[in-house]
């Protein structure tokens, strides 16, 4: 009982302090800057790397906190985060986490190719040993923050016969270009073409690339959910002032079954999702595998924050798709989550592939 009301106090103040942050910070959109606030803050010690590994429950509340309103710094966080994880979840990597944290600087995560994507099993990327470090040729694409990042971890394949391994590499350095790619959302996203770039180390054991890919993928499903909540929120607060506030017919449109019916759906979505979100986060933070109901958490969370959104778009009306509107911005936000680590396509195919072998999924115990 002491132990439950000290997590729950725990829980109540990274949101405190993450929502404090996200509304002080607002206004850094540059990422490294971001960043470099969240070292500071400790945010990212807490979150990630306090307990040896990501705190999934903190990393949902801190992301939920900031998604919607700081959107750079939950990209930072995410992102550090998505790049950091295979060293702590391989053991060997403590000097240049140091280093990241001294230079309070971020980390990209270096997993998709042109010929690889939803199925990273069939990355090209080739690693050859160099010395006591390797060199990488490959192109990688669509790596968040991969032009602002001091490391990056790359996945590639020693022989076309044996399976990806992970290695640490440095982005300043001639054999690592990156090229940002505009997109919908503004998120950062570069290719990374790799011409005998220099890997100082491989990160765990050979071979071992994927199952710490898709090991930090899973602890970090839930909090994209959170991420889309995050967003969620902060659209349908817009929504309900400006429910309020606006006139037509001589009465608040907030007064007009069809709004009312808009906001209630939204609420009602984020509710649902985030219950999931947090059930889901807090099996993984017990060590259960939870991988469908990360699943549902990833993609749930995700929609509710997309329709929430598209929702906040509608009760602005015309000023809703103006450049600068911030329901737009948020609509514009809340795409891109459904794609990555692994599109909601794909969740359903996995969640879709558990149902099949269950009786009845709602059974005790089901999603340990
Ligand atoms: C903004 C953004 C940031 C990103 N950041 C990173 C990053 O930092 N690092 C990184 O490595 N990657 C990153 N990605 C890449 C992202 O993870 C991939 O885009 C994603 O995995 C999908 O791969 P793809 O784009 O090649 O689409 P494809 O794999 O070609 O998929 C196309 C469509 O087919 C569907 N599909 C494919 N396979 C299945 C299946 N088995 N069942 C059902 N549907 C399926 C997909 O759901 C999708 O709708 C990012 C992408 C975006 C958009």
């Amino acid at each position: 009982m002491r132990h439950a009301s000290a997590q729950a106090g725990r829980e109540r103040i990274l949101w405190t302090r993450s929502r404090d942050l996200a509304r002080r910070a607002q206004d850094v959109h540059d990422v490294r800057a971001a960043g470099r606030l969240l070292w500071q803050e400790g945010l990212i010690d807490d979150v990630l790397l306090a307990g040896g590994r990501p705190w999934c429950t903190g990393l949902a509340i801190a992301r939920e906190a900031l998604a919607g309103v700081w959107p750079e710094g939950d990209l930072a966080l995410s992102v550090t985060g998505l790049g950091i994880t295979p060293l702590l979840l391989a053991g060997n990597g403590t000097a240049p986490v140091e280093e990241a944290r001294r230079a309070k600087a971020l980390w990209a995560f270096a997993l998709t190719e042109p010929n690889a994507g939803s199925d990273p099993a069939g990355m090209e990327a080739a690693a050859v040993r160099d010395g006591p470090g390797f060199r990488i040729d490959g192109e990688k694409r669509f790596i968040s923050l991969a032009g602002d990042a001091l490391f990056l971890t790359v996945f590639a394949r020693l022989s076309a016969a044996e399976k990806p391994s992970a290695f640490l590499v440095r982005r300043e350095q001639d054999g690592v270009r990156t090229q940002l790619r505009e997109n919908l959302g503004d998120h950062p996203v570069y290719a990374v073409q790799l011409d005998g770039a220099h890997a100082e180390a491989m990160v765990g054991d050979a071979g071992r690339g994927l199952a710490l890919a898709y090991g930090t993928l899973a602890l970090f499903r839930p909090s994209v959910g959170a991420q889309g909540i995050g967003i969620g929120r902060e659209a349908l607060r817009l929504s309900l002032a400006r429910a309020r506030e606006r006139r037509q017919f001589g009465r608040p449109i907030g007064e007009f079954g069809e709004v009312q019916g808009l906001l209630v759906e939204s609420y009602l979505r984020l509710l649902a999702a985030r219950a999931v979100v947090r059930q889901a986060a807090q099996l993984l933070d017990q060590g259960a595998p939870a991988a469908e109901l990360s699943s549902a958490a990833k993609l749930l969370g995700t929609e509710a924050g997309f329709q929430a959104a598209d929702a906040a778009v509608a009760v602005f009306g015309g000023a809703g798709v103006l450049e600068g509107s911030p329901a737009l911005r948020l609509f514009a936000l809340s795409r891109a989550p459904r794609l990555y680590e692994g599109a909601n396509e794909l969740q359903r195919h996995l969640i879709a592939r558990w149902l099949l072998r269950q009786d009845d999924p709602f059974e005790e115990g089901r999603h340990d």
